[in-house]
């Protein structure tokens, strides 16, 4: 497994700018419809937008009609924790990148087969890399 990658807050907004930021170190969510993967179908792999790391499979992501890219699985289990989330008087699953800790979006048990999950993730932390 990868070495951990850690950051001061300062080195992050440097690196990924402010609205990158807000929503992978500071969790928060982009608009639904407005980020770059939720209508994306090109066959790849889908990195962390701060550390590189193949998170999610262009295999495993559908059409869930909610507005951010939507994925059965990770691309490996352990490419991910899963932690409770609280906020706005909601109990949620939070994804997050086990390398970086970034923010990635929440996991839900209203997916399609073969998981039942839809892992909805902000397309902001996120970067797509096409197979060649
Ligand atoms: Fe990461």
């Amino acid at each position: 497994m990868n070495e951990k990658i850690r950051r001061s807050d300062e080195e992050w907004k440097q690196q990924l700018g402010p609205e990158r930021y807000e929503i992978c170190r500071r969790k928060g969510t982009e608009h639904p419809f407005t980020g770059r993967y939720w209508n994306h179908h090109e066959p790849g792999v889908y990195k962390c937008a701060c550390c590189g790391e193949p998170l999610f499979s262009s295999e495993d992501k559908f059409d869930s009609g909610c507005g951010w890219p939507s994925y059965t699985q990770p691309i490996a289990a352990d490419k991910v924790v899963e932690q409770t989330d609280l906020s706005y008087g909601m109990v949620r699953t939070e994804v997050l990148c086990r390398r970086c800790d970034a923010h990635l979006g929440h996991v839900f048990d209203d997916g399609p087969r073969p998981t039942g999950l839809r892992y909805c993730i902000n397309s902001a932390s996120l970067e797509f890399e096409g197979t060649r």
